[in-house]
């Protein structure tokens, strides 16, 4: 139940945000926090430091056991204000470093382990119950992270569209321009997260589905808002 305030900036508020990459997750969760006045969970930036950690731990990806024994003590730093990103491993800055090639062919394995997704459930869980009003995004959020959420969205748009937008920022940030290498790479993530046996990706049931394939950011955003402003009055009044 969430109280009237939610929307003002002053009761407890979670919002539990999923779906597959390149649907613009990230920047709107970001900037719907800030709207809202709520601090900000990226997940998927935790599965990659956690990956980061087995890539330079040399450990084999078939090597479940290895993996859940690289990430058994992950000194892991990550903020959860909107409009400053924090993510460290053992005090260092990977915030760039975790968004490379490397790391993302190798996500899906390490983020598939059942261990490594307790592991980091856990801090999760946490964060958000400190947080009082929070943005979570990731794939799993409403479905098992927090089920409770008082608010839970899954933003979807096409393969075609999600890739244009991710090799959009490969070029943006120097990674360069291989559409057809981006497509490819959505699709088969799309495929590992979507099939794995553990908290596969797919809605909630009590989620509201935002398709964001003809929506630019700002369209995004207000929609998410008039979304969040309607489950608060449908589950509060
Ligand atoms: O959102 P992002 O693309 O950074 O997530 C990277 C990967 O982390 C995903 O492809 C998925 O394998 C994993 N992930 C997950 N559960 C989450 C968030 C991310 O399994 N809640």
């Amino acid at each position: 139940m969430v109280a009237e305030d939610a929307l003002t900036g002053t009761g407890p508020l979670v919002v539990a945000m999923d779906g597959p990459s390149g649907t613009g997750k990230s920047s709107v969760s970001r900037r719907l926090a800030t709207r809202l006045g709520a601090r900000y969970l990226d997940t998927g930036a935790m599965y990659r430091v956690a990956t980061l950690r087995v890539l330079r731990s040399g450990v084999d990806l078939t090597d479940a056991a290895a993996i859940v024994v690289a990430v058994k003590e992950l000194p892991l730093s990550i903020g959860t204000d909107p409009s400053r990103e924090v993510i460290e491993l053992d005090g260092e800055d990977v915030s760039a470093e975790i968004r490379g090639n490397a790391v993302t062919k190798a996500v899906s394995a390490v983020s598939a382990v059942p261990e490594v997704r307790d592991q980091l459930v856990a801090l999760q869980r946490d964060i958000a119950a400190t947080s009082g009003r929070i943005v979570v995004e990731g794939r799993d959020i409403g479905t098992v992270v927090l089920p409770a959420a008082d608010v839970k969205v899954y933003l979807t748009a096409s393969a075609e569209a999600r890739a244009t937008r991710r090799n959009a920022q490969n070029i943006a940030e120097g990674r360069g321009d291989d559409f057809a290498a981006v497509l490819a790479d959505v699709q088969r993530r799309d495929n590992l997260d979507s099939t794995r046996k553990v908290s596969p990706l797919r809605p909630a049931e009590d989620a509201v589905l935002v398709d964001t394939s003809e929506l630019n950011m700002d369209e995004v955003i207000d929609e998410l808002y008039r979304v969040v402003r309607q489950q608060i009055s449908a589950g509060g009044a």
